[in-house]
């Protein structure tokens, strides 16, 4: 990829990058209908296009080179659009390469464990992409917005009460800071879905019958204590922006722009990371070449000796020949290779 691609792609990330160190309001800074220079869904449609060829190409070097791996962690407000952001960013990969898990309410397993313990458990190999649908931040959102959760949790005395999410904020910016430190990348994303689009949202879940199943009573409830979940996400984003793992807040209320823009702080995670894929030793080319030698030898009577590299000339060919008649205006004129019957 050129350099002014790389550029462009980190400046676009950039736009929804939270400063670390920086206090954020949700509110007051961010607004979920901002589509950047983007503007109409048709030009977002080839963008994303672009976007998921890119990462499709990046995750297969990530997993040839075998080295690092990527934890993408999704969280928004219920109706913020997680489960298709994952459908269409990661529609282009290799579904070797990926792996993806939701997070819902703790089980008594885990709730015997401490509270990183379940993510612990899911964390991706390397070489591949792993999407957290729900995330260790849950610990410092929902738990914080419903403190009964964390007395569900077991812990003891001196471990609860005042100081415990600063601690939290604390333990998780220092378990981020070794994953990375040991290969693994974290993408974190927030999908910020104003208050009028969710109504809107779950409005379209009790009308369309095929979205019914969508529809929670739960949903309505936690809607009510929608200022106590702005509160605790911006905290969050305030205290867990860090320089080895920053959150990009997405805006979410047009569903397109929430794709590219993910796909775009994903992508821009690769770009730095840069999987190359393996080089070859010395040794291993010479046995290539004998290799080589072995099945050059096998051609049967009348057929090329390697039918894969005349293939490859031939393509080459038929590339520089649509250059030239490019060159020379031809296409421009309307003679492309097709209506000349190219060989
Ligand atoms: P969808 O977006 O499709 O509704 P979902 O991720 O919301 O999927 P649900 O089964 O609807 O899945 O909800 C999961 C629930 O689990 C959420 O209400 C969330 O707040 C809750 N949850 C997740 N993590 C924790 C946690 N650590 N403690 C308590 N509740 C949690
Ligand atoms: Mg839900």
């Amino acid at each position: 990829m050129s350099t002014k691609q790389e550029k462009r792609i980190a400046e676009y990330a950039r736009l929804f990058r939270v400063k670390p160190g920086s206090k954020v309001k949700l509110g007051r800074d961010f607004d979920p209908r901002f589509k950047a220079d983007v503007a109409r869904k048709k030009d977002g449609a080839e963008l994303l296009g672009r976007g998921i060829a890119l990462l499709a190409d990046y995750q297969a070097r990530l997993a040839a080179q075998d080295t690092y791996g990527v934890l993408v962690c999704l969280q928004a407000l219920d109706a913020g659009g997680k489960d298709g952001t994952i459908r269409h960013v990661m529609s282009g990969v290799n579904p070797q390469g990926v792996a993806v898990h939701g997070f819902k309410v703790p089980s008594a397993e885990e709730l015997d464990h401490d509270f990183l313990w379940r993510y612990a458990r899911r964390l991706p190999q390397r070489g591949q992409i792993t999407i957290f649908n729900r995330s260790h931040y849950e610990e410092v959102a929902v738990v914080r917005v419903h403190p009964e959760n964390l007395d569900r949790q077991k812990l003891p005395a001196e471990s609860k009460g005042a100081g415990v999410w600063a601690r939290r904020y604390r333990e998780i910016n220092d378990w981020e800071r070794y994953l990375t430190d040991n290969g693994f990348r974290l993408v974190k994303i927030f999908l910020n879905l104003s208050r009028e689009e969710q109504r809107t949202r779950f409005l379209k879940r009790l009308d369309l019958p095929e979205k019914n199943w969508k529809f929670s009573s739960h949903d309505i409830a936690e809607r009510e204590r929608w200022d106590d979940y702005q509160e605790a996400f911006s905290e969050m984003l305030s205290h867990t922006s860090t320089r080895w793992a920053p959150w990009y807040v997405i805006p979410a209320d047009r569903k397109w722009f929430a794709r590219i823009a993910s796909a775009v702080v994903l992508a821009n995670a690769l770009v730095e990371i840069d999987p190359r894929y393996p080089t070859v030793s010395r040794a291993a080319r010479k046995d290539m070449a004998r290799a080589r030698e072995v099945l050059l030898s096998q051609a049967p009577d009348g057929a090329a000796a390697d039918p894969f590299e005349e293939r490859l000339a031939r393509r080459r060919r038929k590339a520089k020949r649509r250059d030239d008649a490019h060159e020379t205006g031809l296409v421009a004129a309307g003679v492309s290779d097709g209506k000349r019957g190219a060989p």
